[in-house]
């Protein structure tokens, strides 16, 4: 046998071996769930959906990587258009995340760099904001499903706006061992309300299968709920167009769709950013209950670019609003 046939035998075995070696890795990482304890029974408290009219919410995304894929991950912002005034339900990465982790230790800045630096904005949230007929400089509150780089940055590339945040979770933001380990950025943290001065609290009004809520503009359109877990004050926010068009946006209380759907826990690869590991897999559990009991709620998790779709057909940079036919 001639020697280039020896060496490409050789070549396309390490292929394979390099293939398989891959996917595996891919599989341990990312594919492979576990299966989690059911929530304990818990009542529904049905809230009634009276529509208001012009009320709109609208995608605006950010970032998005594999958008070919099922897997697809998203990041950005919900602008919710109320007659009282705009909400923006979290704001993806600042469009100077490189500039804000380059002191961070060599590990750690490569792993913000190749995760959550996948999601960096190409065009500023400001920008795509008005391409949904939002006005970045007329928002009303940013509320932000929790402080992470990558749902807290945009911020800075917002006018200066009232953040809605409980006191658990800016003692969490504050905490510099949190900073150490890359979650919040302390720039980001100059844009939200003092430790002392909490803008977002909970009221023992039970909504959905939740004990407690808040409803921010007192008529039922967005109601927020404690998600406590994946950081110590995430929260998911319902926004309520209409009795049949309703989102939950979960934050990363869920990495992907299948983490309510099929009650499985998130991936290894994201699994280290949950701050208390059990509570983030009751909260898991508690979604899948909620989405048994109500099927036609879109529940959508802050990364899960598929669950967005579904929601908003006309794609990213859309709206739904409570004035459109369904
Ligand atoms: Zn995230």
């Amino acid at each position: 046998m001639s020697r280039i046939v020896v060496w490409l035998r050789r070549a396309a075995i390490l292929f394979v071996l390099l293939a398989i070696f891959v996917g595996i890795g891919a599989y341990i990482l990312y594919f492979h769930r576990d299966t989690l304890a059911a929530a304990p029974q818990h009542a529904r408290v049905a809230p009634t959906v009276t529509p208001l009219k012009s009320l709109a919410a609208c995608w605006v995304e950010t970032g998005n990587t594999f958008t070919n894929y099922p897997f697809a991950m998203t990041a950005g912002s919900i602008l919710v258009k109320h007659p009282a005034g705009d909400l923006l339900i979290d704001t993806g990465n600042s469009s100077h995340f490189d500039d804000e982790i380059e002191n961070y230790p060599v590990l750690l800045h490569l792993e913000l760099k190749n995760i959550a630096g996948q999601l960096n904005p190409e065009v500023p949230l400001p920008e795509l904001m008005r391409l949904v007929g939002g006005d970045p400089t007329k928002i009303r509150w940013v509320i932000l499903s929790h402080t992470h780089l990558d749902h807290a940055g945009g911020l800075m590339d917002l006018p200066r706006v009232p953040v809605l945040l409980t006191r658990e979770e800016l003692l969490y933001a504050f905490d510099s061992a949190v900073q150490a380990k890359g979650f919040v950025i302390p720039a980001h943290t100059r844009r939200f309300p003092p430790v002392d001065a909490p803008t977002l609290k909970f009221d023992p009004h039970p909504y959905e299968t939740f004990d407690e809520s808040t409803d921010l503009y007192g008529d039922g359109s967005v109601v927020v709920v404690p998600l406590r877990g994946h950081t110590p004050g995430s929260v998911g926010i319902f926004v309520n167009l209409d009795p049949h068009r309703r989102l939950f946006y979960v934050g990363d209380a869920v990495d992907e769709e299948r983490g309510f759907q099929d009650r499985v826990s998130k991936s290894l690869l994201l699994r280290d950013s949950d701050n208390d590991a059990a509570r983030a897999n009751e909260i898991v559990a508690k979604l899948n209950q909620l989405h048994q009991m109500v099927p036609e709620l879109a529940i959508i998790p802050a990364h899960g670019r598929s669950a967005y779709l579904k929601f908003f057909p006309g794609g990213a940079l859309s709206c739904v609003s409570s004035d459109a036919p369904r």
